[in-house]
């Protein structure tokens, strides 16, 4: 058997896709959970939120059966709050950080009661926010991800006028038609969307691409200020001989897939390897193993110790029977009749510590060949680096250099997210808008102030 679609039943593709991290079944169970929390003063788990949600207040407020308080206190520093509940790697940010860890008991299930009321504010529809009235100033956003999303939101709360830009017919970004369908479905991504964009106040134009559609120049010209939100593009290249074989695709590129086609249509390989560590890797191992693969093998030139994933998502891929190569990196994909056949694989050893402050790994004598009919690439995004360099704005290794708070060396052009991170996580990139949006605000005022008007932003970021 080679790469195929259609591999299972549709039971078993609804069976395999069903939600990883399941909602609580009563309101009960979310009240036992949350009266469980100590409600603790100078909480380590909001410390370790990068958007800084006021976790013992919203779970007090689920105490007290004030869902709406509980949705507000998440949403007002959090946008994304109810995806965040969802795709958030908890265990390393509020669930790792709770002092129940220092205990040895479980930590308090933090994202289930966060989705527990944010949920709700979905499905209600709740109108936790009002726009200001509108004072005149029109900002435009490129890119309706996480960054995009959150910064807009923020600015439209304001009074800002927000025009977003986006390649792709739909919002959400990478949290669309990036991160695996078992986190979060198409639906829920839209229900989000629309959830935002209800504030009012926020056009997103879409298929409309920066550098084709449109360009920096013109928007500068029409707005009085310019938020960048693009992210990363596609995976990065393995630079080894048989890259261009039927079988060889890209992660970012498969994942799109299963989001867009439908389980039953995306084509898998028998025996699939994986290249990469990262969230990335495991996600496109473990929806390849959901799809039928019988054998998912995912390489890394590394060890344990320096993974980019957390161990809860690497126990996740092993719990559906992903087979783990530490030490291994591909060297060459090998074929039979013009698809791929195989990899075969270096064996690596850690050397010396690098500039990242992880050893770097260096090739043995070793090698074996690894059966495969489909190869994954997952070691990586590339930059959209031709955006930086053609629009003159400074490039750090092809990633948008900007000041701490997103400001870039352009007058009234800011940036934050995955363009300026390289890829970190949705609650970083929802952070990243809100310090692009306070930014904007003060750089509106200030313009303003300069041309001698008494207008006021009102900001209270
Ligand atoms: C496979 C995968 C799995 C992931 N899993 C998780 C996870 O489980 N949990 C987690 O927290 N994070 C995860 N992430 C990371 C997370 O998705 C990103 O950090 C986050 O989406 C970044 O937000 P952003 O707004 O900066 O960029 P993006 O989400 O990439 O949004 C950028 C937007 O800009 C648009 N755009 C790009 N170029 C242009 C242009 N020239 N003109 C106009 N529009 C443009 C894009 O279409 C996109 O909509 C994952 C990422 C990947 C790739
Ligand atoms: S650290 Fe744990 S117990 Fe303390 S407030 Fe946060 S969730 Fe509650």
């Amino acid at each position: 058997m080679s790469i195929q679609s259609n591999r299972l039943s549709a039971e078993q593709y609804a069976q395999n896709f069903s939600d990883l991290h399941p909602a609580f079944e009563t309101a009960d169970a979310a009240l036992v959970e949350a009266n469980r929390c100590l409600f603790c003063y100078d909480a380590p788990c909001m410390k370790s939120c990068p958007t800084n949600i006021d976790v013992p207040k919203f779970i007090r407020q689920i105490t007290t059966e004030n869902l709406k308080g509980s949705a507000h206190t998440i949403l007002v520093s959090n946008i994304m709050g109810a995806g965040c509940s969802k795709v958030c790697p908890v265990e390393k940010l509020c669930e790792g950080a709770c002092v129940f860890n220092f205990m040895e008991e479980e930590p308090i299930a933090i994202a289930k009661l966060q989705r527990y009321s944010t949920e709700k504010a979905l499905q209600h529809k709740w109108k936790l926010f009002t726009r200001k009235e509108s004072f005149g100033k029109k900002v435009a956003i490129i890119g309706a991800g996480p960054a995009g999303l959150s910064c807009a939101h923020m600015l439209s709360r304001e009074g800002v006028d927000v025009t977003i830009y986006e390649r792709e017919n739909e919002g959400g970004g990478l949290m669309t038609y990036g991160i695996a369908a078992y986190k979060v479905t198409p639906q829920f991504c839209k229900d989000e969307v629309d959830y935002i964009l209800s504030i009012g106040g926020i056009n997103i134009k879409y298929e409309q691409e920066l550098g084709r559609n449109i360009e920096l120049s013109e928007l500068q010209n029409n707005y009085d200020a310019v938020y960048l939100a693009f992210g990363v593009g596609l995976a990065r290249q393995l630079q080894i001989p048989g890259e261009d074989l039927t079988g060889v695709v890209d992660a970012i590129n498969f994942i799109y897939e299963i989001r867009n086609k439908g389980y039953s249509n995306v084509a898998v390989g028998n025996k699939v390897a994986v290249i990469g560590m990262g969230m990335t890797a495991i996600d496109a191992a473990t929806q390849a193993k959901r799809l039928g693969a019988e054998e998912v093998t995912i390489l890394y030139r590394r060890t344990q110790d320096e993974m980019p994933s957390t161990e809860v998502e690497l126990k996740i891929a092993k719990l559906d029977g992903c087979k783990i190569v530490w030490l291994a990196a591909p060297k060459e994909i090998l074929h039979g009749a013009g698809k791929v056949a195989g990899l075969k694989v270096s064996l690596m050893k850690l050397g010396e510590t690098d500039a990242s402050g992880r050893r770097s790994p260096v090739e043995t004598e070793e090698e074996f060949i690894l059966e495969a009919d489909m190869v994954i690439k997952a070691t990586g995004q590339m930059p959209f680096e031709e955006l930086v360099n053609n629009n003159d704005l400074i490039n750090k290794n092809g990633k948008l250099s900007v000041s701490d708070k997103g400001i870039t060396n352009i007058t009234g052009v800011f940036a934050g997210g995955d363009c300026v991170n390289g890829g970190k996580e949705v609650v970083d990139a929802v952070q990243a808008g809100k310090d692009g949006a306070a930014e904007i605000l003060k750089y509106l005022v200030a313009t303003d102030a300069r041309m001698g008007t008494d207008k006021k932003s009102g900001a209270e970021l």
